[in-house]
């Protein structure tokens, strides 16, 4: 992997909404030079390997297929999107518990073949699978972390500059802590384009908190209207993708078991910007976050916490 140099071979574990969703973005952005779908239904991840495979006749010579945990063996990228949705009536903590379960069968199969992968999840809940993939494959934090905040931060970035009438690109903005609820965005030192992004949100007439209430919302009301999302976080997972194929040096929020490095949290997933390359998460990005943004991070680490020891049971 050389900087500016997208080639390499990812491997998408499940390819449903999301896993398809993924292989189609990286192979319209010329991402990797190899895409493989894993999925425990092997016609879903046939089928949609020769689907895309048609699809490449109009852009790319990128190679896509279906194959098995064995093709982790050489793969620079593994993006886990297995998982299941939530059913009517089950709470959050009942899906941790089913999807922790499938994240440990996968974490097996990544253990018995990968060398030397970088490992991104984006199934749900981001945070607590994360946790678990890392603490089943051993692999280090900084090579295996998950997608966390990074959608909340474009839909955040999409919010503002929606209602600026601006480029997204140009809200220099990032949410941290939990992807979920407790989520916390971090006004006190965002901009656009240098300006002071709060100033201009309140200087159109809208609030940050409402704002925010649009970013939270669009998840569910997306859900409610079409039963799923995927482009976004899809556009999330081939940024990273991008990050780590082309050395980059992006900037984005992930989440990232915790050691003690920023505000003596550990033992936690949980998203900070983070430099990401070819390496993994270099470094986080040290946020001018004021002290009420701070205390909500370490309550959104918290809350994750409550839910690993619940669901885990780590003590
Ligand atoms: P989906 O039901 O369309 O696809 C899930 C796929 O996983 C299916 O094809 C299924 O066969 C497969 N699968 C299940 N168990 C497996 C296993 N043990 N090994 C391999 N494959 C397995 O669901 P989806 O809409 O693609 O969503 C996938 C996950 O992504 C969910 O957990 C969802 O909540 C999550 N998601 C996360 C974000 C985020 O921001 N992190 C955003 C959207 C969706």
């Amino acid at each position: 992997m050389e900087k500016g140099c997208y080639t390499g071979k990812i491997v998408v574990v499940g390819a449903g909404n999301v896993g398809a969703t993924v292989a189609y973005t990286l192979l319209l952005r010329h991402l990797g030079n190899e895409i493989v779908l894993v999925d425990v239904a092997k016609d879903k991840a046939s089928g949609e390997a020769l689907d895309l495979q048609h699809a490449t006749s109009f852009y790319t010579s990128a190679g896509i297929r279906d194959g098995d945990y064995d093709e982790c063996a050489d793969a620079d990228v593994i993006v886990v999107t297995a998982g299941v949705g939530r059913k009517p009536g089950q709470t959050r903590i009942e899906l941790a518990q089913t999807n922790a379960a499938i994240a440990k069968s996968i974490a097996a199969g990544i253990k018995q073949y990968a060398k030397d992968p970088v490992v991104v999840v984006i199934s749900n809940p981001v945070d607590i699978i994360t946790y678990v993939i890392q603490k089943e494959t051993g692999i280090p934090a900084n090579r295996c972390f998950g997608s966390g905040t990074s959608l909340d931060t474009a839909r955040l970035r999409y919010a503002c500059a929606a209602q600026l009438d601006m480029d997204a690109r140009d809200m220099n903005i990032y949410v941290v802590g939990e992807h979920g609820d407790s989520m916390v965005p971090v006004w006190s030192c965002a901009n656009a384009a240098g300006a002071p992004l709060k100033e201009l949100i309140e200087a159109s007439g809208a609030s940050c908190e409402e704002i925010m209430t649009r970013t939270v919302d669009g998840g569910a009301e997306i859900i409610r209207k079409k039963g799923a999302t995927f482009y976004g976080v899809s556009n999330a997972a081939a940024k990273i993708v991008a990050a780590i194929l082309g050395d980059e040096d992006a900037v984005v929020s992930v989440t990232k078991v915790q050691e003690g490095e920023f505000m003596g949290i550990s033992d936690v997933a949980v998203s900070l910007p983070y430099i990401v390359n070819k390496t993994g998460i270099v470094k986080s990005v040290p946020l001018a976050m004021d002290d009420a943004e701070k205390e909500g991070f370490k309550t959104s680490a918290g809350k994750l916490k409550e839910v690993i020891v619940e669901v885990l049971g780590v003590k």
